[in-house]
């Protein structure tokens, strides 16, 4: 340190040298703080500046001095603020700034001689000259200490004194006879405020008092225990912060379910920085300006059913504590400060999804990076299923869906303040099974197919290209709704796990013998023809549908498909009939014909025309084709 250094060159003296004053009368006087001080040699003045021994003015500043042969420097000042003279050069540097001096500072009579007032001004003291008398006079005023306050900060306690102006000089050291009190020297100061008290449940701080010291003030702390500390100056010089290290006092491990907590416990706020590292997994905590308190052990168990094999601590550098657990594979952690440490939770995170698709089945596995358990629960509505999975927490931020034919048509993952909820869309929900038991790092969740996954149907829309079918009073084309209702049930099927092929998928013309050809060289599973009906009076109404005896489930699935067209288009039920069709005597599957209504009657060619009849139709065949091959 500087001061060490000045202390060390202060009985050095300079080498004589011939020069004589200029003028020795009238004689000058020195007041410092309103006292004479008798000094010998006298000042004198020169180009209208007084110089004053260097030792006197040292003396008047409460300054420590230091003297370099060799560079014939003088330097004068405190820790922190310095002035270096050299001999017989117009130019001085006050701290780091080179500054011009009137009058440079010369040795007479072996002494050193310099002049008062630039010296004293450039370490914050006032010069007056005093003509009457013949006097110079130098005034220190004293900072005045206006606030102390106690504030336990994140990374360090901090003991914040506010000054009314920039001190001269500073420090701390340890009492020599006690390692737990620090004293704060301040220079020139006076306390103009009361020091705040400090609580008995303070874990860091016993007591705090001022003790005058000459013209400046003591700040005594003392602490309950040894640890580093450092001051830290406002950049303006009116403030000092006293820090103090906190402590690790010890390392707790719990568990809460299946997740391993680690409590790192501190006397105060701490920040830390993570890093993780593998080979073995490791997660490495690091707490800056925090020191292990004596006694923390350097290493807990874990709980290593839980993948968390122990705790160690380490210290990397005198400055910093270090917390490293070792762990059985990845485990992200969440970490939670508090007023007196770290909570360090090591949930089971989602870190993917995997579909499959099994005979008849979808399985769904969640991958975790630790043990857990989960449920799964269809909700109400009968269309979502939820896996709930306590504690979890998602990482991963690509959520992978269902594949085409799969028994889920969705996946979400939200998550919930209780953990992960991973909600399925299953609009054909046929049961699902938890594959997976408590403790587990995957989730695997089971879901029967749809009884359509897998299953060719053969939709065939009526009529098309030059052969409108029938026709409605306001002019609609049958072959125009006998195409909307099959595109909609394709869709439908397609959703529900089913393979479809249809007959047409535009207006076109295709032979009654090539529709029930390609459903037969396609070996379709069902055959179903789509139409509307029509009749010379306008007031015939109502749905019929139509199956063959060219296959022993023709009459079922016609019964199906009718009872849910009935139900839900709320048209006149004309039955269930048996009639040779061609596309219905040639098929070699189960075949339907249905008529949806009559496009004759204005009412019904209204609703056939209409989107949302269409889609209901749609949605109503479905149903009878689910409920076929449910019934199988
Ligand atoms: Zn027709």
């Amino acid at each position: 340190m500087a001061a060490g250094l000045l202390a060390l060159a202060l009985l050095a003296r300079p080498q004589a040298a011939a020069a004589q004053p200029v003028a020795a009368s009238p004689t000058l006087r020195l007041e410092v703080e309103g006292k004479p001080v008798a000094v010998d040699p006298p000042p004198f003045i020169e180009a209208g500046r007084t110089l004053v021994p260097i030792r006197f003015v040292a003396e008047a500043l409460g300054a420590q001095v230091g003297w370099y042969p060799e560079q014939q420097q003088v330097v004068v000042g405190y820790p922190g603020r310095q002035v270096v003279l050299t001999i017989g050069r117009n130019r001085a540097r006050v701290g780091d700034v080179e500054v011009p001096l009137d009058v440079p500072p010369r040795i007479v009579a072996g002494r050193t001689f310099v002049p008062v007032r630039f010296v004293a001004e450039a370490l914050g003291a006032t010069v007056e000259w005093a003509a009457a008398t013949y006097t110079v006079r130098v005034w220190r005023q004293p900072s005045e200490v206006r606030r102390v306050t106690l504030n336990r900060a994140v990374g360090a306690a901090e003991i914040r004194v506010e000054l009314s102006a920039p001190l001269l000089s500073y420090g701390v050291e340890t009492a020599p006879d006690d390692p737990k009190r620090l004293v704060v020297t301040l220079f020139p100061a006076v306390p103009a405020t009361a020091l705040p008290a400090v609580p008995g449940s303070d874990p860091l701080l016993a007591g705090l008092r001022f003790e005058p010291d000459g013209r400046g003030l003591r700040l005594v702390v003392d602490r309950r225990r040894t640890g580093p500390y450092w001051l830290e100056r406002d950049p303006n010089g009116l403030g000092l912060t006293l820090k103090l290290s906190y402590q690790v006092t010890g390392i707790q491990v719990s568990q809460d379910g299946w997740v391993p907590v680690v409590t790192i416990r501190t006397d105060g706020p701490v920040a830390y920085q993570t890093l993780t590292l593998t080979q073995p997994d490791r997660l490495v905590i690091d707490l800056p300006g925090v020191t292990p308190a004596a006694g923390l052990p350097a290493e807990v168990p874990g709980v290593p059913a839980l993948g968390l094999q122990r705790v160690r601590t380490g210290q990397p550098t005198p400055q910093t504590t270090r917390v490293v657990l070792d762990l059985a594979g990845p485990r992200p952690p969440v970490i939670t400060p508090t007023a007196d440490g770290l909570v360090v939770r090591l949930p089971p995170h989602l870190t993917d999804v995997r579909w499959e698709a099994l005979q008849g089945r979808t399985r769904l596995t969640l991958f975790l990076t630790g043990p857990a358990t989960a449920t799964a629960e269809l909700l109400p509505d009968g269309r979502h299923l939820r896996v709930r999975i306590p504690q979890a927490v998602a990482a991963a931020p690509q959520v992978k869906q269902p594949g085409p034919g799969m028994a889920a048509t969705g996946l979400t993952i939200s998550q919930g303040a209780s953990g992960l909820d991973v909600v399925l869309e299953v609009p054909y929900y046929q049961g699902h099974k938890l594959l997976s038991g408590p403790g587990e790092s995957q989730v695997v969740l089971e879901l029967e197919g749809s009884p359509l996954s897998g299953r060719q149907i053969w939709v065939d829309p009526g009529h098309g290209g030059h052969d409108p079918g029938a026709l409605g009073p306001s002019g609609s084309q049958e072959k125009q709704v006998n195409l909307g209702v099959a595109l909609r049930l394709r869709d439908l099927l397609v959703q529900a796990g089913a393979q479809v092929q249809l007959t047409r998928q535009d207006d076109r013309f295709v032979e009654l013998r090539a529709r029930i050809q390609g459903a037969n060289a396609a070996k379709a599973d069902i055959f179903v023809s789509i139409h509307a009906n029509s009749a010379s009076n306008p007031q015939a109404a109502g749905i019929e549908t139509y199956y063959w005896d060219n296959h022993p489930d023709s009459a079922r699935l016609a019964q199906a498909i009718h009872r849910h067209l009935v139900e839900d288009l709320g048209l006149r039920d004309r039955g269930v009939k048996k009639n040779d069709y061609l596309v219905l005597r040639e098929a070699q599957m189960p075949a339907v014909l249905v008529e949806l209504g009559f496009i004759s009657n204005p009412e019904e060619e209204r609703l056939l025309t209409d989107p949302s009849f269409q889609q209901r139709a749609a949605i109503a065949i479905q149903k009878g084709i689910f409920d076929y091959f449910q019934q199988e």
